[in-house]
C-alpha cells in the first residue's frame, strides 16, 4: 500500500465541523487503501506561546478526536510529532539545505508577522519542521488542505535539492487533494471558510460545544432574501453551505437534496441540518469523554504509534546523517 501522512496542530480545545468533514472524515475514509500516519504536530504548535498545561491538554485531545473520528490506531500509526525525536534532527539537516530568503517568501509566516504575531525563530523554520516530519516517512501522498500547499511545495523543494545533492534519499511527495472534500463555510460569513482563528463564535461549530447551542448557531446561519433552496455558490452561498452540510453529514447527494425540498423554506433545511450535526456530534464528543477518560490507555495507543513511526523515521534519519557526511555514532 503507498504511504499517506498527516498532522494537525492541538491549538484549540475543539475541532470545528470544518476540520472534522473536511480533514478527519477524509482521513478515516484513506485507511483502508494507504498505509497511513497520523500525527499530532505538538512541536508546529510551540511557535505560539502556550501554557504547558494547555499544551498536554490539547494535545490529549486531538488524539482523542482523531481516534474518535474513526481513524483505527490498529491500522493506522497515531503519534505525537514530539516523541520521534528524527523530526528535530532531520530537521537541522534540512535547515541547512534551506535558504533565508526562501522562507522569507512564506505566505504564513508574512501572514503571522504582518498581524503582529511577535516573530520567534520557530515561526520562521517552520516549514523545514514540516518538511523534516514529512520527508521522515517516504510518504507517497501528503493530505493537505490548500493553506498548506506552499509548505507542501517547500518540502518537495527541499527533498530534490537534497536527492540531487546527496543522492535519493528521500521519496518527493505529491500533495493529495481528496475528490469529494467539504469546504465548510463560516455560519455568518458564507463567502469565507469556517476557521478557528478568523470566524465568530456565532460563525463557528465547535465538536465539543453544548448540542443545544450548535443547533441554535445553524438556526441562525445567514442565508440570502430569495426563498428557494437550490445550489449555487456564487449567488446562494449560505442556503449551498448548508446544502454541503446536509448531503456529507446524512450521506445525501446535493440533487436529491434539492428535489426533497422543493417547495419547502430554509427553516426546514436549517431544522435537518441542525438535527443532522446534533447527531453526529454527540456520539463522537461521547467517544472523546471516554478516551480522555483514561489517559494511561490514550498515551498507550500514541506509545504504540511511535514505535510503529519511530522505527521508519530512524531508518531515515541514519540514511540522511550518512549522506551528508556524519558519522554513524557507536
Ligand atoms: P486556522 O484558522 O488557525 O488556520 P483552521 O480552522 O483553518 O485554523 P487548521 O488547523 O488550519 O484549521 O486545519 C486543520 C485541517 O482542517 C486542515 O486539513 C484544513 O485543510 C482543514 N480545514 C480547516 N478549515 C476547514 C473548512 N472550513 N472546511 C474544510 N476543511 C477545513
Ligand atoms: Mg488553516
Amino acid at each position: 500500500k503507498p504511504r499517506i501522512l498527516s498532522g494537525m496542530q492541538p491549538t484549540s480545545d475543539s475541532l470545528h465541523l470544518g476540520n472534522y468533514l473536511g480533514a478527519l472524515v477524509n482521513w478515516r475514509t484513506l485507511q483502508a487503501d494507504f498505509d497511513a500516519y497520523f500525527f499530532v504536530a505538538d512541536l508546529h504548535s510551540l511557535t505560539v506561546a502556550t501554557d504547558p498545561e494547555v499544551i498536554r491538554r490539547r494535545t490529549r485531545l486531538t488524539a482523542a478526536q482523531f481516534i474518535a473520528a474513526g481513524i483505527d490506531p490498529e491500522r493506522s500509526a497515531v503519534f505525537c510529532q514530539s516523541h520521534i525525536r528524527e523530526t528535530t534532527e532531520v530537521a537541522w539537516v534540512l535547515g541547512c539545505q534551506a535558504a533565508v530568503g526562501e522562507m522569507n517568501r512564506m505566505t504564513q509566516f508574512k501572514d503571522k508577522t504582518s498581524k503582529g504575531q511577535s516573530a520567534n525563530v520557530g515561526l520562521f523554520t517552520y516549514p523545514v519542521l514540516m518538511a523534516s516530519d514529512i520527508l521522515l516517512y517516504n510518504p507517497q501522498y501528503v493530505p493537505v488542505g490548500d493553506d498548506q500547499r506552499q509548505h507542501l511545495e517547500i518540502t518537495r523543494d527541499l527533498a530534490l535539492r537534497f536527492n540531487a545533492r546527496f543522492g535519493e534519499v528521500f521519496e518527493v511527495p505529491e500533495g493529495y487533494i481528496p475528490k469529494e472534500s467539504a469546504r465548510i463555510m463560516d455560519l455568518q460569513d458564507p463567502t469565507s471558510k469556517m476557521s478557528k482563528s478568523s470566524s465568530s463564535p456565532k460563525g463557528l461549530l465547535d465538536i465539543m460545544d453544548d448540542p443545544a447551542r450548535l443547533a441554535k448557531k445553524v438556526r441562525s446561519a445567514v442565508t440570502d432574501t430569495e426563498a428557494e433552496i437550490r445550489y449555487d455558490v456564487e449567488r446562494k452561498p449560505g442556503v449551498s453551505n448548508l446544502l454541503v452540510m446536509a448531503s456529507v453529514l446524512g450521506d445525501t447527494p446535493i440533487a436529491t437534496l434539492e428535489q426533497q425540498y422543493s417547495g419547502r423554506g430554509y427553516g426546514d433545511l436549517k431544522k435537518d441540518v441542525a438535527e443532522l450535526v446534533v447527531e453526529t456530534v454527540t456520539p463522537f464528543r461521547q467517544r472523546i469523554d471516554e478516551l480522555l477518560d483514561d489517559p494511561a490507555e490514550l498515551d498507550g495507543i500514541l506509545a504504540r504509534g511511535a514505535e510503529r513511526a519511530g522505527e521508519v523515521a530512524l531508518a531515515t534519519r541514519d540514511a540522511v546523517f550518512d549522506a551528508v557526511g556524519l558519522l554513524p555514532a557507536g
